[in-house]
């Protein structure tokens, strides 16, 4: 079997094995439901307070402001959809680098709520103008910032503190898309004035299927999903016990070994840089690679020439697992949203590789080896 490289990180990460044997011991285990007053049901409820328990102390919240959700997507849209009800927001200011989870659901909002959506201006390196945010902030109101705090396909990472300065001086909520930076940093949600924010398990070596969002006490909402009281009426259904229980023991592990693991992806990234700079002369990154920047995504602009369809199916073929700065939509390659954004060149193709702790340097030397010879046969 040829060896398989996975440079795909920033789309989903393999499980750790500790995350698997919590897992699976519970769903052996603890088969009750949360809700239900008998023994079993109470042993299922002790093990998703303690979840909660546990990931409210790394993001220095209270238990009662984390709400268990089925992942990033749901996440984002309890908490616009809660913003547009009764939270009363009807300005919501945010960019064009959104994930499709957000301007989705915005789009969705403007025709069934009519809120309106303001873009602040982002310049080719990716990263908002701030003074047009505050131009912006100073003429809507009520509204929420809806920034994400680093990209998903360039990396660039928001300046948080001077976003939500402006927040606090304009009275706008701000919601963080945190899905790529949970269990990459030491988060404190109060501290980085978040009023909102999400996460999604299957991104810091956790079960896909589970996620939670962070609702600062002061801001609850009635739940976008009807039905029982579950999460204490902000999230009805009942809870994924096991994909609880492992998110929680992933976002540990991801703690406990978060200083050796930046420094081991950031020397992967800063190789990977390094050495397609020496091999292929033309290339350059989308976003601010070596600047603002997740240690954990980097994306790449190639010389024009090389065939962006073939692109990923020959590195495919040769054991690589990337992404696209692109979609594949009715067979054909669409320029990514946010390299389209960035006023990116249109005629460079794009590939996206994102890092984990358990990608090593053999593995970016045979990736740049390989993507150096597509290149070369174009
Ligand atoms: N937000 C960002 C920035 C993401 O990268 C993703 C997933 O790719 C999501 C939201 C959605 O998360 P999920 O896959 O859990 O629905």
């Amino acid at each position: 079997m040829k060896p398989l490289t996975y440079l795909d990180n920033a789309a989903s990460t393999p499980l750790r094995d500790e995350v698997i044997e919590v897992m699976l011991d519970s769903m052996r285990n603890v088969y009750g439901n949360p809700s239900s007053i008998h023994e079993q049901g109470r042993k299922a409820k002790v093990v998703v307070e303690q979840a909660r328990r546990s990931i409210a102390k790394y993001l220095k919240v209270t238990p009662s402001e984390i709400f268990f959700t089925s992942g990033g997507t749901e996440a984002v849209n309890t908490i616009l959809r809660g913003c547009a009800g009764n939270l009363s927001r009807k300005h919501f200011i945010t960019s064009r680098l959104e994930h499709s989870s957000v301007l989705n659901c915005l789009d969705l909002l403007q025709t069934e709520k009519e809120i309106e959506i303001h873009y602040v201006d982002v310049d080719t390196g990716g990263h908002i103008s701030l003074k047009h945010l505050e131009a912006l902030f100073s003429l809507h109101k009520p509204a929420v910032a809806v920034l994400m705090h680093a990209n998903n396909e360039i990396g660039n990472i928001l300046p948080v503190n001077a976003v939500s300065e402006l927040c606090r001086n304009y009275d706008v909520l701000f919601f963080s898309d945190t899905v790529q930076t949970v269990g990459k940093y030491e988060l404190s949600i109060p501290k980085m004035g978040f009023d909102f924010a999400v996460a999604s398990a299957h991104k810091f070596h956790g079960p896909k299927g589970a996620g939670f969002m962070v609702v600062r006490s002061e801001h609850l909402f009635k739940s976008m999903i009807r039905g029982g009281g579950q999460e204490r009426n902000m999230r009805a259904g009942t809870e994924n016990v096991s994909g609880i229980a492992g998110m929680a023991k992933a976002l540990e592990l991801a703690h406990e070994q978060m200083a050796a693991d930046q420094a081991h992806i950031a020397g992967l990234k800063q190789t990977c840089i390094s050495l397609l700079r020496e091999k292929i002369s033309e290339v350059q990154f989308n976003g601010d690679a070596e600047g603002s920047s997740l240690h954990t995504i980097l994306n790449i602009s190639l010389p024009g020439g090389v065939d962006q369809e073939m692109l990923l199916p020959a590195l495919d073929i040769e054991g690589i697992c990337v992404s696209a700065g692109s979609a594949c939509s009715s067979g054909s390659i669409k320029r990514s949203a946010i390299l389209e954004a960035l006023n990116a060149e249109p005629g460079r193709p794009s590939v996206r590789v994102s890092f984990s702790c358990f990608n090593t340097a053999e593995e970016i030397n045979s990736f740049v080896e390989k993507l150096t010879a597509i290149c070369q046969s174009s």
